[in-house]
């Protein structure tokens, strides 16, 4: 597999020069476990296979780009969460990570809850039978008709996020005669993104009621006034891609401080927490994400540790991992369409996807690798930058990168760890066709999300 090549960016700047590249890899066909889907090897041929299925059969079958999921990777994965939490805690799949029907019924018979945070994902979930009393809804700006919709399914929690969202729900409940299960979602001021965390995060962003200045403690208190509302417990997300744990020890720090302050007020021992989701996976080889098992024992611990300081119950823990459950399984299939080497500078290699299908690294200068997986090779590493077909120079999906120098059009190349975040906010850019998802398993494929046709891009054009 080809490493991903750094340039000095901020990240590096304290340790690398200006124009730094880390090394090419040892061996470029070599693929790392680390960041391919469980079931991805080379045949003896040295294609590269997945649930037993060769990509260049795959390719003929289903097209490129295309999008392949490892189902039984989804399923040890989300197993692995559900296993590492068990009875005492709840693990909600995030479905904004990558959401579909086939989804949905693997986490349903994996015994994992759901969050969604729209109606459209609220629509996927009830429609493939997962239970609404499994579901939170989440988002900042849910719609009446959205909220009508979720209270009368019955979801198992609505996420409040809002002062003008507390009156909503509770209206809306009490005019369908019931009461809504709750949790408020507070921001903690810490805010974490990989190896970092801020401790000390302005509270300046749309999701959340801020703890500061009493916010939080006066939308409890709303909350536990309004007959149409059962308050059950405190929701906190603070970032996304997260390494350690540190940052999680901060923020329920300060929400189990909020429950103390709930319990003092009110009387009322809130009998949950929610820490929200964000853990981190391996986009290169240089990224070593925490094991679930691990991170729940870590997070179990905190939390338990905080209440017995606080005199509290320790409350149920909710967990929300999306992208730790569904990224490493998937990766996207392309074919090699130009290659244009800039004599001193790089080679632009162009793809048969790009921005519309992974708009990542156009929106985070995310990380991502590449492999040549059509065949083997053993020509010498070249340093590639591999782009879309896009109008539109930052069309990038791996910035840098290394692949045999031998590479010609008509190859295969795969870029892992797509799972999460990439079809989820797929677009049609230059009305481009949206890639299809297909699942392998055992030896077997199958269409989960079909390729977008032209008809599909008139179909909506009403003239
Ligand atoms: C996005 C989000 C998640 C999932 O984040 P990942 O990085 O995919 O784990 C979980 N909870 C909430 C509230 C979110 O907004």
């Amino acid at each position: 597999m080809s490493r991903s090549a750094h340039p000095a960016g901020p990240r590096h700047a304290d340790v690398l020069p200006e124009g730094h590249y880390s090394a090419p890899p040892a061996d470029l066909n070599a693929l790392d476990p680390k960041v391919w889907a469980q079931t991805v090897s080379r045949t003896q041929d040295g294609v590269v296979s997945v649930g037993g299925l060769d990509v260049k059969a795959l390719a003929e079958e289903f097209g490129t780009p295309a999008y392949f999921i490892d189902e039984a990777d989804f399923r040890a994965r989300a197993r692995a969460w559900r296993t590492a939490f068990g009875h005492d805690a709840d693990v909600f799949y995030a479905g904004k990570a990558f959401l579909s029907r086939a989804v949905v019924q693997w986490l349903h018979e994996e015994g994992l809850n759901l969050d969604v945070c729209s109606g459209g994902e609220l629509a996927t979930a009830l429609s493939a039978g997962m239970p609404a009393d499994r579901i939170a809804y989440h988002g900042n700006n849910k719609s009446t008709d959205e909220i009508r919709t979720a209270v009368e399914a019955g979801v198992g929690r609505i996420v409040l996020d809002s002062f003008q969202e507390i009156a909503r729900v509770a209206h809306i409940a009490q005019e369908l005669g019931t009461r809504q299960r709750v949790q408020i979602r507070v921001t903690v001021g810490v805010e974490a993104h990989t190896h970092e965390f801020i401790a000390t995060a302005h509270e300046d962003q749309k999701f959340g009621i801020p703890l500061a200045g009493g916010q939080a403690a006066e939308a409890v208190r709303r909350a536990l006034q309004l007959d149409g509302l059962e308050l059950v417990g405190i929701h906190s997300h603070i970032g996304s891609q997260i390494f350690d744990t540190s940052g999680f020890e901060v923020a329920a720090h300060r929400v189990v401080g909020l429950l103390k302050e709930i319990r003092d007020e009110h009387g009322v021992e809130l009998p949950e927490i929610d820490l929200g989701g964000g853990l981190g996976i391996a986009y290169t080889s240089d990224d070593d994400p925490r094991e679930p098992h691990e991170i729940a024992k870590a997070l179990t611990e905190i939390v338990n540790r905080e209440c017995e300081g606080a005199k509290l119950r320790a409350p149920r823990i909710s967990v929300e991992p999306g992208r730790a459950i569904v990224g490493p399984t998937a990766f996207t299939l392309y074919e090699v369409g130009t290659i244009k080497p800039l004599a001193g500078l790089r080679t632009y290699v162009s793809v048969d996807g790009g921005m519309s299908d992974n708009i990542r690294t156009a929106l985070y200068d995310a990380e991502y690798s590449v492999a040549l997986v059509s065949r083997t090779s053993d020509a010498e590493p070249m340093l590639v930058r591999v782009v879309g077909k896009h109008c539109e120079s930052g069309d990038i999906v791996v910035r840098d990168a290394f692949l045999p120098a031998d590479l010609a059009p008509g190859d295969l190349i795969a870029v892992p760890a797509t799972g999460a975040y990439c079809r989820s906010m797929a677009s049609n850019y230059n009305h481009a066709l949206r890639p299809p998802v297909v699942a392998v398993h055992e030896g077997r494929a199958r269409v989960i999300v079909r390729r977008e046709t032209e008809e599909d891009l008139l179909r909506l054009d009403v003239g």
